[in-house]
């Protein structure tokens, strides 16, 4: 295997009697998009300034493409960070901010302006360079934010829950739009975040953590269809636990399963229940239904055919429900617990 761009080795970091980090091993790819995902308070951020110099571990290694960085300062890292509320300077035009990292490096006036400029145009944002910061948009302002990591050709970008600050709809546009400039320049982002769509939406590869570990390492697919572990399986996604008798009824085994909710049919045939709850939520309807075999299940249908009248009249319904063997993920036990 090549080199990789980050490794991690028996990473742990305390803060006190606060186990902030409590034992990562992880390798990331050159040019790789990889996503930190977790619960607030999982360690992320912790790991992300290990990895950028901020913090210095209490045990284990920090290496960038081989080379053991750990006891580095920041600035001797080939590594830049992006933070999520932009840190841009209120009295610097746009694309003095963005130069900003090569002044300091002492770059030349003339290669700074043509470099500067270059930044400016891959974040899409070609003439906005006179702008004082306060004159843009929170989505312009986060491209500017990444303009000004990216000007510095760094091998990592390190982004710490970026999107953060904007509305829905801009969030959507940007993870789109931070995917592809990735895709562009070919740099490794890792990027920290707490929003699970977005995470799956964006990376060649997720680490979900749960309490300074990491319960499982795979592309958004693995971990969304084969959650490694009950924390997994309901924090990424909705998903319906099995366990105990209901597992044993339901599936004829016994142990803990997990079955995605929107590979769940209601019909006329499977397992009986009543439906407690009918939420209507636009293009999905969510139906809670609690089978006899002692389970509530959530089940997502498209809206498709069906009108808000008669969602109504679904709840104290009896129905069946039924899903594929094949759907049906057996997990192991939570590694935090
Ligand atoms: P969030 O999504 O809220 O940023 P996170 O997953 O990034 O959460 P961290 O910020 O890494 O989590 O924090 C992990 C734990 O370490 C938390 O319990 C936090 O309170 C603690 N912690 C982090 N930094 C410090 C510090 N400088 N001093 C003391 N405790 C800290």
């Amino acid at each position: 295997m090549k080199t990789p761009a980050i490794a991690l080795s028996g990473l742990r970091k305390t803060f006190g009697a606060v186990e902030a980090v409590a034992g990562i091993d992880l390798e990331i790819a050159d040019g790789e998009f990889f996503s930190m995902l977790g619960p607030s308070g999982s360690g992320k951020t912790t790991v992300l300034r290990l990895i950028a110099g901020f913090e210095l571990p209490t045990a284990g290694t920090v290496a960038l493409s081989g080379r053991d960085v750990t006891r580095l300062a920041p600035f001797e890292r080939d590594v830049n960070t992006v933070f999520q509320d932009y840190a841009l300077f209120p009295h610097l035009s746009v694309i003095e901010n963005v130069e900003y990292g090569l002044k300091v490096r002492r770059v030349g006036r003339r290669e700074r302006r043509q470099r500067g400029e270059e930044a400016l145009e891959t974040v899409r944002l070609k003439g906005f360079g006179s702008r004082k910061p306060s004159a843009m948009s929170g989505g312009q302002r986060q491209r500017v934010a990444l303009a000004r990591a990216l000007v510095n050709r760094p091998r990592v970008l390190l982004l710490d829950e970026p999107l953060g600050a904007l509305d829905l709809k801009l969030r959507e546009q940007m993870q789109v739009e931070l995917k592809q400039i990735q895709r562009d320049v070919g740099i490794t982002f890792v990027f920290v975040t707490h929003d699970q769509d977005e995470a799956l939406t964006m990376s060649d590869r997720v680490a979900v953590f749960d309490a300074g570990r990491i319960a499982q390492v795979g592309t958004p697919e693995q971990v969304y269809e084969r959650p490694a572990t009950p924390f997994v399986a309901g924090f990424v996604g909705t998903s319906n636990l099995l366990t105990g008798d209901a597992a044993q009824t339901l599936t004829g085994r016994r142990g803990a399963f997990s079955v995605r909710p929107e590979k769940i049919t209601i019909g006329d045939e499977g397992a009986p229940g009543t439906v407690a709850e009918v939420i209507y939520a636009g293009p999905v309807t969510r139906f809670v239904v609690d089978l006899d075999a002692g389970a509530r299940m959530v089940v997502v249908e498209q809206n498709r055919r069906t009108g808000t009248a008669a969602l109504g009249e679904m709840r104290g319904r009896r129905v069946r429900l039924t899903w594929h063997q094949e759907h049906v993920i057996e997990i192991g036990a939570d590694r935090a617990a």
